[in-house]
């Protein structure tokens, strides 16, 4: 990989400022783990997406998608080619009873912004810490609702460039899951059907649901919130408590005291030690329950830098 002549040619696409090379994906993640990314861009518009996209089908140059980064873990070695963010993608605006969000906004802005309009619907992601394209890539849900109930249709790049406007039924939204990833989508904006509330109704939701939150999760400590699916029948954290595995940890990433279903980064730990606790959980689990636990957050990247890339 040239790196100089991929900068260059980048630089056609995107304003220079907005290319960040060897950029440290910790800084980028909720757990605070990840190599770099080679290169690190923030485009603009949907232009400057759809030319990143055709650059790197052109170039085969890998190209990999990355929200608020607090579903993902990435691995120590980084991630190679072009790491794309969608956080210069911010605006949420009302349309009738619907809130049409940007995918780079974070879903508890949407969801507070909905308040601000007295639109129900959106209470239940008022604490979901992930943009609203990652939302609807993870389905993502808390507290009875998730993203498939208030979901009308969302804007999408597909994987050569061309955008579209489909329905949410074309997502395929299931249990912390959509057809995003296999049919290569680029979420760009979301439009939920919201229905008109009463303000303080809304509040009163928002801040029980924050309550909750707060009492029950180690948000002190970054992670990458609860790691596990629920298996069909048990409760991931209930099985993980049980496995005695509670403060139970590698290097610097344990699972959490708080929270069984969490693995805390609690000291400097890095993405290797983060998820061989995984493993250790999943593998321990099995072996006294007979059950597996599937992963819900997504793993990035590589373990090392095999060659230099520079
Ligand atoms: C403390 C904490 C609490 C959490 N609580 C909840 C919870 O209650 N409920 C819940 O469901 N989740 C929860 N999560 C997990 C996480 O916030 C959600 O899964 C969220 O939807 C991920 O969004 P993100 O922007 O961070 O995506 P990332 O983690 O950055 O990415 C996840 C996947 O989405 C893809 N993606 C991101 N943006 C787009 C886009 N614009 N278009 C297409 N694909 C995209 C990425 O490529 C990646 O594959 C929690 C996480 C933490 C750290």
């Amino acid at each position: 990989m040239n790196k100089q002549l991929i900068l260059k040619e980048l630089q056609q696409i995107i304003n220079p400022e907005h290319i960040l090379i060897d950029e440290y994906l910790k800084n980028h993640t909720y757990t605070k783990l990840g190599g770099k990314a080679d290169f690190f861009v923030t485009p603009a518009n949907i232009e400057e997406v759809q030319e990143l996209i055709r650059y790197a089908n052109k170039t085969e140059i890998p190209f990999t998608l990355l929200g608020n980064g607090s579903n993902v873990i990435v691995r120590d070695g980084g991630i190679r080619g072009i790491v794309l963010s969608l956080k210069r993608f911010l605006n949420i605006r009302r349309e009738g009873n619907k809130v049409v969000a940007e995918s780079g906004a974070r879903i508890i802005d949407a969801s507070r912004f909905a308040l601000s309009e007295k639109l129900t619907g959106l209470e239940f992601a008022c604490g979901i810490p992930g943009t609203v394209g990652g939302a609807l890539y993870m389905n993502a849900g808390a507290y009875g609702g998730e993203v498939k109930d208030c979901l009308e249709s969302a804007l999408v790049v597909d994987s050569t460039g061309d955008v579209h406007q489909l329905a949410a039924a074309d997502f395929d939204l299931d249990y912390r899951t959509s057809n995003i990833a296999e049919k290569g989508y680029i979420v760009l904006e979301a439009t939920f059907f919201l229905e008109a509330g009463e303000y303080d109704d809304i509040k009163a939701i928002m801040d029980d649901l924050t309550y909750k939150r707060e009492s029950k999760q180690p948000l002190e400590y970054p992670s990458c919130g609860s790691v596990f699916k629920r298996p069909p029948g048990y409760f991931a954290g209930k099985l993980i408590q049980d496995s005695d595995l509670q403060g139970k940890g590698i290097g610097g990433a344990e699972v959490s005291t708080k929270h069984a279903g969490f693995i805390v980064n609690k000291s400097n730990a890095t993405a290797t030690e983060y998820i061989s606790v995984i493993e250790m959980v999943q593998k321990t689990v099995k072996a006294k329950f007979d059950v597996e636990l599937e992963r819900e957050v997504r793993i990035l990247g590589e373990d090392e830098i095999l060659t230099d890339t520079k």
